[in-house]
């Protein structure tokens, strides 16, 4: 067991990675007492059959009362509305903080709702899965992962502090970054590969002469990976593009000028171009085996029970 490092957790949310960090901040005992919230009463009553807090409350105002740390972790679009509902409960000194894909965006809305009587560390987990809900939290979600920190003008030193101490108890390396860079970094790593991956999916459902049995059938020829990606819950990732529009359609004129750029390749059959190109992104591949972010088995380390 790891030191007990606030009191009262109060995490609203109690999905993916809300329910992940309760079974993590349990399991590792780094508090006294988790209490949990979620909007959906079928998510609390399941809360409470899968015992992953001590307690699970039944207003978002009561949940977060006498907590140190308050951890919002619901849709970015629904980021607000959260902060709104705590503020009446929240204690003189709490530490707020969050856990959105989106960072400026959240921040501006999140600093004209929240009181004055509490500190705000905006933060992002880079660890998820395309699964959603209470069911699909686990304890060891954020093990050898990233999360990147953004302090506002409502974070103090030591909140900063304490918020990244506990990320760092959950497995997690921590950096911290201006909102605005988050925003560009996480729109060419992470938004626009779902966009393409909603997109590519998307297109193949609708070409007219390959059947849908087909795309199902081969799917193993590089589309499956997409799939995994593009079965993203969509409410989530509605909100990332309506929330870092801007970050995202910057990065995805870029994107759109590179396909060009290899589109003439193809056409004018620039072998030499198209192979250097594949040359580099392997070996970008290859860094983050490297860097420990991914595995180095064939296929993502899939059985291979006989030949797809
Ligand atoms: P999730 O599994 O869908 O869970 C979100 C939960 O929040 C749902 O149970 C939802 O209830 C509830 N909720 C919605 N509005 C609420 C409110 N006002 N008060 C209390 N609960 C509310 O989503 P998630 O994957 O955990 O994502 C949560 C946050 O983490 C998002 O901001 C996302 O950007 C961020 N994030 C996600 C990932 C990832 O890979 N999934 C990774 C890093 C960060 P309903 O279902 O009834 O709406």
């Amino acid at each position: 067991m790891a030191d007990q490092l606030f009191d009262k957790i109060a995490i609203v949310g109690l999905g993916l990675i809300g329910s992940s960090i309760a079974r993590g901040v349990k399991e590792r005992g780094l508090a006294r007492e988790v209490v949990g919230y979620d909007l959906a009463p079928e998510v609390r009553s399941r809360a409470k059959e899968l015992g992953i807090c001590d307690e699970i409350a039944e207003s978002a105002d009561t949940a977060v009362v006498d907590a140190d740390l308050v951890i919002v972790a619901v849709p970015v679009g629904a980021t607000e509305a959260a902060m709104k509902a705590i503020a009446h409960g929240l204690a003189e000194g709490a530490i707020v903080t969050e856990v959105g894909s989106v960072k400026a965006a959240v921040i501006r809305q999140v600093l004209a709702v929240l009181p004055e009587l509490a500190v705000f560390v905006p933060g992002h987990p880079i660890a998820g899965t395309e699964h959603s809900g209470p069911d699909a939290g686990f304890a060891e979600l954020f093990d050898g992962r990233w999360c990147i920190l953004t302090p506002c003008e409502r974070s103090t030193g030591a909140s900063v502090e304490k918020v990244a101490a506990l990320w760092r108890a959950l497995g997690s390396a921590v950096e911290t970054m201006t909102p605005e860079h988050h925003d560009i970094v996480l729109a060419i790593t992470s938004h626009i590969p779902h966009l393409i991956a909603f997109n590519i999916v998307g297109t193949a459902a609708d070409v007219e002469d390959v059947t849908q049995s087909e795309v199902i059938k081969f799917s193993a020829g590089g589309f499956r990976d997409f799939t995994r990606i593009a079965a993203s819950d969509p409410v989530m990732w509605r909100d990332v593009f309506l929330h870092n529009k801007d970050a995202v359609l910057e990065m995805l004129g870029r994107f759109s000028e590179d396909l060009a750029a290899l589109q003439r390749m193809i056409r004018w059959e620039d072998g030499a171009a198209l192979e250097e190109l594949f040359t580099r992104t392997r070996a970008i591949r290859r860094s983050i085996i490297e860097a420990g972010q991914d595995t180095e088995e064939p296929d993502f380390g899939r059985p291979h029970s006989h030949d797809d």
